[in-house]
């Protein structure tokens, strides 16, 4: 039987972590404040807003909520983020991707002081974890190694295969497997014999963006398979990338889709809320 990493267990236990260090940093008398900044309202945007809002309020992180209009210019998204930095009540900034096609996203992430960048994607945080020095971590695949870590699941000299090679996951998860010595391979669209690399794996990351995309035959036995993928299926369902049933009896671990790497974003944005304040 595989083990089901439990997504759902582990963020609520880093939650609560991040709760009790915003508590005792209370008491010392320094609050915890993240700016949440929304260009427009797209639905989705609005709920993956609200769901931080929430969890900044479970964790007793002050929330400041910026709800800015479609039509806002470049410069004036840029003068309130040179705003923030500037402003020492303010520990992280939070921009909420995907902006108007009229604002550059780079510049944007640029412009956000690389201390106060809670999603770690600023460049200077991307280099940082690079060459191994501290710095902010993208969510997901900082979620995706404590899921690894607290389901004792060992990374050191394992054969550790990422499928795809996105800024926001790919990218940091190769970086932060190999940070944890593992041997890591990054695969992609252009991969030839992408079985022959995905059957390599002791521990299978796969963030390809195709709802159950890796079936069986992508599978070593016994390997542990992350699904970072989300998706709505026929049936208005969640999936992910993986073909969770076709796979489920091969693996010796696995991350169901809900309930596993999901959870773990939200949580671990919140921990870099806290962690940010001691960089
Ligand atoms: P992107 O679309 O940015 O990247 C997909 C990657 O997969 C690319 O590197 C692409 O290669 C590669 N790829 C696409 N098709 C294939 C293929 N046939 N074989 C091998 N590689 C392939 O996606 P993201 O990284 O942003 O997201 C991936 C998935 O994770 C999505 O389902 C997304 O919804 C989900 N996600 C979940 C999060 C969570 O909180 N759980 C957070 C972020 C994302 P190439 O570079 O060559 O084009």
């Amino acid at each position: 039987m595989a083990l089901l990493i439990d997504g759902k267990k582990i963020s609520a236990e880093i939650k609560e972590e991040t709760k009790a260090k915003v508590a005792a940093l209370k008491e010392q008398g320094r609050e915890i404040t993240l700016a949440v900044i929304q260009v427009g309202n797209d639905p989705a945007s609005s709920v993956y807003v609200g769901n931080k809002k929430k969890a900044c309020e479970y964790v007793g992180i002050r929330s400041l909520s910026y709800e800015l209009e479609e039509t806002i210019s470049e410069e004036e998204l840029l003068e309130l983020i040179v705003k923030l930095n500037k402003d020492d009540t303010v520990d992280g900034i939070l921009v909420q991707l995907p902006l108007p096609k009229h604002i550059n996203e780079d510049k944007v992430i640029e412009t956000i002081d690389s201390k106060k960048d809670v999603d770690g994607f600023h460049p200077m945080n991307v280099g940082a974890l690079s060459i191994g020095r501290k710095g902010m971590i993208s969510c997901t695949p900082y979620g995706v190694i404590q899921l690894l870590k607290r389901s004792g699941i060992e990374i050191e000299g394992k054969e550790c295969v990422v499928v795809g090679r996105s800024n926001i996951v790919g990218k940091p998860m190769s970086l932060l497997l190999l940070r944890e010595n593992g041997t890591v391979t990054v695969a992609h669209s252009r991969t030839k014999d992408l079985k022959e690399v995905t059957k390599r794996a002791d521990i299978l990351v796969v963030a390809i963006g195709k709802p159950k995309f890796i079936t069986a035959e992508y599978v070593k036995e016994g390997a542990v398979v992350i699904d970072v993928g989300i998706h709505r299926n026929e049936n208005n369902k969640l999936c992910g990338d993986v073909d969770f049933d076709d796979v489920v009896d091969k693996v010796s671990a696995i991350t169901p889709v809900p309930g596993g790497v999901g959870p773990m974003t939200i949580a671990m944005l919140m921990n870099n809320c806290v962690e940010g304040v001691t960089l």
